[in-house]
């Protein structure tokens, strides 16, 4: 296979839940890039497109849609973009992969890149959101991130506009509501200006997702974190919260900083212990959580407030009431790939396999903690 890159650019990042959507790239890079534990964009330099740019990658997006219902009907699939029609582009035509992958599920996601899309002067998101939607109209959802700092140089007026202009949803990293936690991660905001953010976004229509960085308190921390990032939620009720767990990258300033004896990082069970606090604390939401990160210890962390909050707290206590060999198991078998949920640890299969593992770790000569430090590598 030739590789070719797309007519049209893309950045490097996206939530999560945007795994399915286009990535249409507004700007380049994040223009703060100072938080201690980010490793996405630290050589590289911020920079806005171009309205023009932006536009002629949206005409290039429609093109490729245009030659891939031409090779479905050429191929005999009556303009449908199948798993057939996937196969065949992922051989013959790589350049058309990521709109070809985008309407195969769907083509109705659109997920504006890269850290802070709202840093383009007003105008011009509202008139790239109406040619995506005109190009587009089957479009149901556009979302972006979004610095809590920038939205603050919004208006509730112009967050409206951008409403009406197509944008549905804002992506914050909140990380923490805690000033102490938020200030030594350089993350250039407090927690206040994350609440009158946050209250913004919603005062607009819009839908908000604030992302929470499990173990960003470190040891030190980590009670403040908990309590102050629970306070925060609990005055703006964002629509959906999200779960991340802290991975400390090699080429980062908080890597330094764990080098140097500053941040002590928590080990999995500590961060348990601090997801338990947060939840415990959140008494004001109807926000719906997830925790779709592959980093997550517990992905089943996740449902709609304040109804399943109780089934989440007994989750949390069930994993931490388990003895040390039992929480090692179900953390080897996470990190590993077969266990998702704590309820796999009941299935036969998934159980030998991990024991399995878990014998072939004590014979090497590691810890299952050094073992599975090794294993999170592959993620980070
Ligand atoms: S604002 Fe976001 S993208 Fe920018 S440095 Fe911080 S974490 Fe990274």
């Amino acid at each position: 296979m030739v590789l070719s890159k797309p007519a049209f650019e893309q950045g490097p990042i996206r939530p999560p839940n945007e795994a399915t959507s286009l990535l249409l790239r507004l700007t380049r890079n994040c223009p703060w890039n100072r938080c201690l534990f980010c490793p996405v964009y630290k050589t590289k330099k911020f920079s806005r497109r171009s309205v023009e740019e932006v536009k002629q990658d949206i005409h290039a997006i429609a093109a490729d849609k245009d030659k891939l219902l031409e090779i479905s009907k050429q191929e005999g699939h009556g303009g449908d973009i199948n798993r057939a029609v996937v196969a065949r582009v992922h051989h013959a035509y790589p350049e058309l992969l990521p709109v070809a992958f985008w309407q195969y599920h769907g083509g109705e996601t659109v997920f504006l890149q890269d850290g802070d899309s709202l840093q383009l002067p007003h105008g011009q998101v509202s008139e790239i959101l109406s040619l995506l939607k005109e190009k587009f109209p089957e479009i149901k959802r556009i979302t972006t991130y979004a610095r809590s700092r920038t939205i603050l140089r919004r208006s509730v007026e112009e967050l409206t506009e951008l409403r009406e202009a197509g944008l549905d949803r804002v992506h914050i990293g909140m990380e923490s509501g805690s000033d102490a936690v938020l200030d030594y991660m350089k993350k250039g905001v407090t927690g206040t200006q994350h609440i009158e953010a946050g209250l913004r976004v919603k005062e607009a229509g819009l839908s908000l997702s604030e992302y929470v960085l499990l173990g960003l308190g470190g040891q030190d921390l980590w009670q403040e974190h908990a309590l102050e990032t629970a306070k925060v939620l609990n005055a703006i009720d964002p629509h959906f919260i999200r779960f991340r767990t802290l991975a400390i990258h090699s080429n980062t300033p908080l890597a330094e900083e764990v080098e140097k004896g500053k941040f002590k990082p928590l080990h999995d069970d500590a961060i348990i212990r601090e997801e338990k606090l947060l939840i415990e604390n959140l008494s004001a939401i109807t926000s719906y959580l997830y925790s779709d990160h592959i980093l997550n210890l517990l992905e089943e962390i996740s449902g709609k407030f304040p109804g399943e909050k109780q089934r989440i707290e007994k989750t949390l206590e069930k994993y931490l009431e388990f003895p040390e060999q039992k929480r090692e198991m179900f953390r080897l078998g996470r990190r590993s790939g077969y266990f998702r949920t704590l309820d796999d640890m009941d299935n036969p299969s998934l159980k030998e396999a991990v024991e399995d593992i878990y014998q072939q770790v004590k014979n090497s000569g590691y810890s299952v903690d050094e073992y599975i430090t090794r294993l999170l590598r592959r993620f980070i």
